[in-house]
């Protein structure tokens, strides 16, 4: 009898997973991201979101950011991978995380490897979402994000309870800086030269799997969640 508490016990442990999401502006990194944060209660980390608020905040690292943001540019990896190497070593990191828009270059990429080996930690999985230019642009122009807490919404897939406010706070939503059309797409024409190389490297590594991210959200969901289990 008394054998089965260790297993009960488990089962209520949160579960150790360090996963990437992959892919193209608006193929639904953050989305499926704040889901799986939420199942396996690991932290999302969104290098995007970060940088939005050193902007809101104003600091140096915000004003630097924004000058490449704003043009739908990278910003430069010095800046990104000093990010990263402090927030995984923070105490909610433990467990796991799940990056969101990191890494989305090969330095990138190689100096995540390099922090893990020093770490002694491993990658589970890179998920790599592949949706169409056309379905991409349709959702980037009809996102709208809350500036408080970073929740996403879809003005068609995915709206919120009341029209153009946040379901969780109440903020009015707002689109963007970075989503007009021009900005939008130079930001597919960088992500195909900086990032797509990616998809390569993970897989020369058994580590990616490719997701087809023109489903619902809930089959995209399930599809990772088989990947996963
Ligand atoms: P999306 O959700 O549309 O893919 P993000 O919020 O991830 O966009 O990123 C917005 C912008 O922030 C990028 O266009 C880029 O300027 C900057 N950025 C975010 N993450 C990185 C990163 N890992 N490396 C360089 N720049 C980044
Ligand atoms: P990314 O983080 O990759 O830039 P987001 O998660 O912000 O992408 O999603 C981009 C937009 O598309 C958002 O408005 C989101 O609500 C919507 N979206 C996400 N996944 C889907 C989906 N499977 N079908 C339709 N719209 C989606």
């Amino acid at each position: 009898m008394g054998k089965r508490y260790p297993v009960q016990i488990h089962a209520r442990l949160p579960r150790l997973m360090r996963i990437i999401f992959l892919g193209p502006p608006g193929a639904g990194k953050g989305t499926q991201a704040k889901l799986l944060a939420k199942k396996y209660t690991i932290p999302q980390i969104s290098t995007g979101d970060i940088l939005r608020e050193a902007i809101r905040q104003g600091t140096l690292l915000g004003l630097e950011a924004k000058k490449f943001m704003d043009k739908g540019e990278l910003v430069p990896d010095t800046v990104i991978i000093g990010i990263i190497r402090q927030r995984i070593q923070e105490q909610d990191c433990k467990n796991g995380f799940i990056f969101d828009g990191f890494p989305r270059t090969i330095p990138q990429a190689e100096a995540l490897r390099k922090m893990l080996v020093l770490l002694n930690l491993s990658l589970d999985a890179v998920l790599s979402i592949v949706v169409k230019d056309e379905i991409l642009i349709k959702r980037i122009s009809g996102r709208r994000t809350c500036p408080v807490c970073n929740a996403v919404y879809h003005i068609l897939h995915n709206p919120p309870r009341m029209p153009g406010l946040c379901d969780r706070d109440h903020t009015p939503l707002i689109q963007r800086n970075d989503e007009k059309e021009e900005t939008v797409r130079n930001r597919l024409v960088v992500y195909k030269k900086q990032t797509q190389p990616l998809i390569d490297y993970y897989k020369k590594q058994g580590l990616l799997k490719e997701v087809d991210g023109e489903q619902t959200i809930e089959a995209i969901y399930s599809q990772i969640a088989g990947f996963l289990a």
